[in-house]
């Protein structure tokens, strides 16, 4: 079997040349809601948004502390060697709420001895400047990464998708977050195929990611759930789903104008399992996909920012 470079900046590798050791994300439920969901910013949420379908391991009902350690008993069982952790508030949006609340969570969160860092899922309009003073606190300590929902830099499509807030606010965002140092990560969740979007206009968020300077991506591919407006759009024939091979070509454009030096989080929507997902139905491992990626890289000649300052 022939074996590839990868020709991209994998998460899992930054982590490992960080800590020496594999470290895992741990998905957790804090029990959190949306501002785009409560009537805050919003009601109904993103079109696409389906909580359960993005941490299917966890349970809010379960207090913190416990999810970690099922967590790592099941990654221990399944991986050999000295491995780590980093805790990941995923589920609705992780700064929303008040600060006590908030230090509460971070501090359960990072309380496991084996956990080395947190991430912390979160809304561009959902980081007010106490908010970001808090987490810098952690970011001094420990090691931290801010995870923007963003999914487009297109504002027409962000009004579609109902994501309540715009690209300039994901910007400003961003800025804030830049201005106090180095120490908290920014990364970016970014969806390729969104309705009424081409190959070019997912180009074009990654030229602007590259712009604005996040420290790693993380792109899915759009998944219609059941229950959401996006299963009601899809099943009128107002939005398509992406094939295989499709993906595989956007993702690659979209490698290609990212800056070299962010670490990807994630290149495929974690294919769901059951009864959750509607379209696009491909029906094949995870591991595929990312091994067409990788050739398809190849086959091309090019890497993670090799179009970035060419167009
Ligand atoms: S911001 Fe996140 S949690 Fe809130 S509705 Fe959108 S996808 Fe769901």
């Amino acid at each position: 079997m022939q074996v590839f470079t990868k020709r991209y900046r994998p998460f899992g590798r930054f982590l490992k040349e960080l800590f020496g050791v594999p470290v895992y994300k741990i998905p957790l439920d804090a029990g959190f809601t949306c501002p785009n969901r409560d009537g805050t910013t919003g009601r109904g949420g993103c079109m696409f948004c389906s909580n359960p379908s993005f941490g299917p391991f966890a349970d809010r009902a379960v207090p913190l502390e416990e999810q970690i350690a099922a967590a790592v008993t099941r990654l221990r069982r399944r991986r050999s060697g000295d491995i780590r952790f980093l805790a990941y508030i995923q589920s609705y949006t992780g700064t929303y709420g008040p600060l006590e609340k908030l230090q509460k969570i971070y501090d359960a969160a990072l309380s496991h001895p084996d956990v080395v860092g947190l991430a912390i899922g979160t809304r561009p309009d959902c980081v007010p400047d106490p908010v970001l003073d808090l987490i810098q606190g952690y970011a001094t300590r420990r090691h931290v990464w801010l995870e923007y929902g963003l999914q487009s830099i297109h504002d027409r499509t962000l009004k579609r998708l109902n994501r309540g807030h715009t690209a300039g606010q994901f910007r400003e965002a961003v800025a804030r977050t830049r201005q106090r140092g180095p120490d908290i990560f920014i990364a970016a969740h970014v969806i390729l195929g969104l309705p009424g979007e081409t190959a070019a206009d997912a180009v074009e968020t990654a030229r602007a990611l590259a712009e604005i300077g996040v420290d790693g991506v993380k792109i899915h591919h759009l998944q219609v759930i059941r229950g959401t407006a996006l299963e009601h759009e899809w099943r009128r024939g107002r939005v398509a789903v992406l094939s295989p091979a499709e993906y595989v070509r956007w993702v690659c454009d979209f490698l290609e104008h990212l800056h070299p030096e962010m670490t990807i989080h994630r290149l495929v929507g974690e294919v769901l399992a059951g009864d959750l997902l509607a379209a696009p139905r491909w029906d094949l491992p995870k591991s595929r996909l990312l091994d067409w990626i990788d050739r398809e890289l190849e086959r091309r000649g090019t890497f993670q920012g090799a179009r970035l300052s060419r167009g």
